[in-house]
């Protein structure tokens, strides 16, 4: 009989394993075995065994790089919460999946190779320039999240290959902002969701970003409405001139997200919301909050 589970020893088994066998990776099964037709088990493959890789030390780890920080696939969400060098944004969104129990066994991997548009690393991923490591028994690659992910559910990862690790640059932000809207504040996915980073020079404003989770086929992050908005930004604004590219700048968002109508939220709600916390975070940005 056919070996229908497979627990390697190390990454190098790992990877002749999966070359071999194709196998289904297993990193905290929080996905899987909810995926899983039969409650209790995870969907059996007819020719692909499942192959556990949760417990390997070298996708496990945490470790700084000159400007980087490389963190491995299957470091679960708790022990990111709890160490050191992860940024406390990283953290913020961390303590806003699932609930602890979940979170003790889930991994960044897991998060990020499930493809969900609703995935609540990603957005942060995406916002930072993360890129995505992946390895087979003869080839690296580094890959950013954005093409790695090629649609809901879908990667471009390769039968032989694993994602090793994620690496992030290291890199603090004036403005930092996650808000998740989701129906309770644990063990809820997200109806939609936003990263907002923004740096200042001067009172200038030279670095935008913005990535919206559940408001798309994947998590949506447009470089032209950014651009569009630090151009527009390029003189001095009063007031009554930055509302004005604040409004434009956010009906050029609403038309290029593509919420759905699903069992969490209706496509109106989550296109609405979205945009609302982005106006939120920009009026921050821009000194247009209301100061009492
Ligand atoms: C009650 C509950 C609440 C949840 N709440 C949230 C939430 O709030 N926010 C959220 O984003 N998610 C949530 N999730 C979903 C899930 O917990 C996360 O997506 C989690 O991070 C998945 O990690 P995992 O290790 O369990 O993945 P797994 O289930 O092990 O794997 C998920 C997918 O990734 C693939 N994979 C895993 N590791 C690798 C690798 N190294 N290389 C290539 N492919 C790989 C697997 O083959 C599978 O297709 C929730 C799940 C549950 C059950």
């Amino acid at each position: 009989m056919k070996d229908t589970a497979l627990r390697p020893r190390d990454l190098e088994e790992a990877l002749i394993l999966r070359r071999e066998t194709g196998g289904i990776l297993y990193a905290g099964g929080t996905d899987l075995m909810v995926r899983s037709a039969r409650w209790g088990t995870v969907n059996a493959d007819a020719d692909r065994p499942v192959m556990f890789i949760g417990h390997l030390e070298e996708l496990r780890q945490v470790a700084t790089e000159p400007g980087f920080l490389v963190i491995g696939t299957c470091a679960t969400l708790s022990s990111l919460r709890g160490h050191p060098d992860v940024p406390v944004l990283l953290k913020r969104i961390i303590g806003s999946m699932a609930s602890p129990a979940v979170r003790n066994m889930a991994t960044m991997g897991g998060n990020v190779c499930n493809a969900s548009p609703a995935g609540d690393t990603i957005p942060y991923l995406l916002a930072m320039n993360g890129t995505v490591l992946c390895a087979s028994t003869d080839d690296q690659k580094e890959i950013p999240v954005n093409e790695f992910i090629s649609g809901p559910g879908t990667t471009i990862l390769a039968p032989d290959e694993i994602v090793t690790g994620f690496r992030i640059p290291r890199y603090q932000f004036d403005y930092e902002f996650h808000k998740k809207v989701a129906a309770r504040r644990a063990n809820a996915l997200t109806k939609a969701s936003i990263v907002g980073l923004a740096q200042k020079i001067d009172d200038r404003l030279v670095d935008l970003r913005l990535a919206f989770g559940a408001v798309g086929p994947k998590v949506v992050r447009s470089l032209d409405c950014e651009q569009a908005l630090l151009d527009s930004l390029s003189g001095t604004n009063g007031r009554y001139e930055r509302e004005e590219i604040l409004a434009a700048v956010l009906r050029r968002y609403a038309r290029i997200l593509s919420p759905i109508d699903d069992q969490r939220s209706t496509a109106d709600y989550r296109g609405t919301v979205a945009i609302r916390l982005a106006r939120h975070f920009l009026k921050e940005v821009l000194g247009l909050s209301y100061q009492p």
